[in-house]
This record gives C-alpha cells, sequence and structure tokens, in this order.
C-alpha cells in the first residue's frame, strides 16, 4: 500500500506509550543527579511526616505505576477512551514542555531541591530565572507532565486519575511549603510572594 505524505505522520498508539516510557526515563535521568548531590547536604528543618509521605506516595502511582501498568499490560482497557494521533502529537509537546521546566526547575533550585518539604543547610531563596515568574515551576511541570499523560494514553484511570492526584497534591503541598519558606524566610519571602504567582505567570 502507499503511503500517502499526511499517512507517515499519523501517531500510532503503540509509538504514543513509547514516547510516554521515553519521558518518564527522561524525567529519572534529569533527577538522578541532582538526588544524589542533594544527599550530601545536611537537612536542618524538615516536615516529612505521614501526610508528605501519603502524597509522594500518590504522586509515584499516578505519574509512574498507573501509567507503567496500563502500557505494559493494557489494563484497565475497559476505560479507554478513543485514540486521537493529533493529540498524541499534542502529547508529546506538552512532555517536552514538561520535562524542559523540570530540567530548568532543578538547575535554578540546584542545592536547595528536596523530595519533601526541608530546609537544608544553607538554604537560600532562589528568586531568578523561571522562580522569577511563578514559584512552584516543577510543580507547573508534573501538571504538564498529567496533561502529556492523558494526551498520550487514552484511559480514564491513566489520565483522569493523573490529573486528579496532581490537583490534589498541588492543593496540599503549595500551602504547607509556602508556610515553611515563609516561616524561615520571613519578609524575603513574603515580599517574593507578593510579586509572583504560584504556576502561571500572571494567572494564578
Ligand atoms: N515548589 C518548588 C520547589 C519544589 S522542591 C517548585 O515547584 O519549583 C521542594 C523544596 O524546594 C522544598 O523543600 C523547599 O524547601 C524548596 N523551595 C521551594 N521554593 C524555593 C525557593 N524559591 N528557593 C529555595 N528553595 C525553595
Amino acid at each position: 500500500m502507499q503511503v500517502g505524505p499526511t499517512q507517515e505522520f499519523i501517531l500510532t498508539k503503540f509509538a504514543a506509550s513509547i514516547i510516554w516510557f521515553s519521558g518518564i526515563a527522561i524525567w529519572y535521568l534529569i533527577r538522578f543527579p541532582f538526588e544524589r548531590s542533594a544527599k550530601k547536604l545536611r537537612i536542618t528543618r524538615s516536615l516529612f511526616d505521614w501526610r508528605e509521605r501519603g502524597l509522594l506516595t500518590i504522586i509515584f502511582f499516578v505519574l509512574s505505576a498507573f501509567p507503567a501498568g496500563y502500557v505494559l499490560t493494557g489494563f484497565p482497557g475497559f476505560l479507554n477512551y478513543s485514540f486521537v494521533p493529533a493529540l498524541s502529537w499534542l502529547g508529546l509537546i506538552v512532555l517536552g514542555a514538561s520535562l524542559w521546566l523540570f530540567y530548568r526547575s532543578h538547575v535554578y533550585l540546584d542545592r536547595n531541591w528536596s523530595m519533601s518539604l526541608e530546609i537544608r543547610e544553607q538554604h537560600v531563596l532562589v528568586k531568578s530565572g523561571i522562580y522569577r515568574l511563578i514559584r512552584h515551576p516543577m510543580y507547573a511541570s508534573f501538571l504538564l507532565l498529567g496533561i502529556a499523560q492523558a494526551l498520550l494514553l487514552p484511559n480514564l484511570i491513566v489520565g483522569g486519575a493523573g490529573l486528579v492526584g496532581l490537583a490534589f497534591f498541588c492543593a496540599l503541598r503549595i500551602s504547607r511549603e509556602e508556610q515553611l519558606m515563609t516561616d524561615f524566610f520571613g519578609e524575603e519571602y513574603r515580599s517574593y510572594a507578593a510579586t509572583t504567582k504560584r504556576i502561571i505567570p500572571g494567572i494564578i
């Protein structure tokens, strides 16, 4: 069969799954060196508790375990929605934007990054780069990852639960993190917060 010029650019469901897998692999590759260097710095204040553990577990399930299980087994197939190649292309673009934002957030936060809510020795308040525009670019990258996942993997649990789980994570994590930052940095954080938005520049 002759393949027309437009057909060459049609993504298949299998290709979309490979794109999702590659995205998650790149995500872990970006994080790995920062996780290693963070371990070298002493934690001076920590809010890591059952609630934080729960939130991190939710993130692991909605952004890794559920989608990986779906890609490998096809379960739960009865919750599939129709696969639209054009939406997968959009998913690829959103995935690229998410990974870029995730990488830049790590670069700017550098030694001040923690998986949980923590203050490390010599912690400084980062206000430059993307942190000049929004206070939570890494969480914005998670939300983009959730949107990319819903576009690439057409399943209600994978796409829907991903977005609901992320919204839940942001709602519970951000206010507590900002309280920790305010307690530690005081006026410096208050005035930084007064001139920036949380997730979307100029909007929220
Ligand atoms: N919420 C930020 C950072 C996520 S990492 C984002 O989405 O980009 C979480 C850790 O980063 C927290 O333990 C907190 O101590 C630290 N943190 C958050 N904002 C920071 C900032 N502007 N400067 C320095 N550290 C920050």
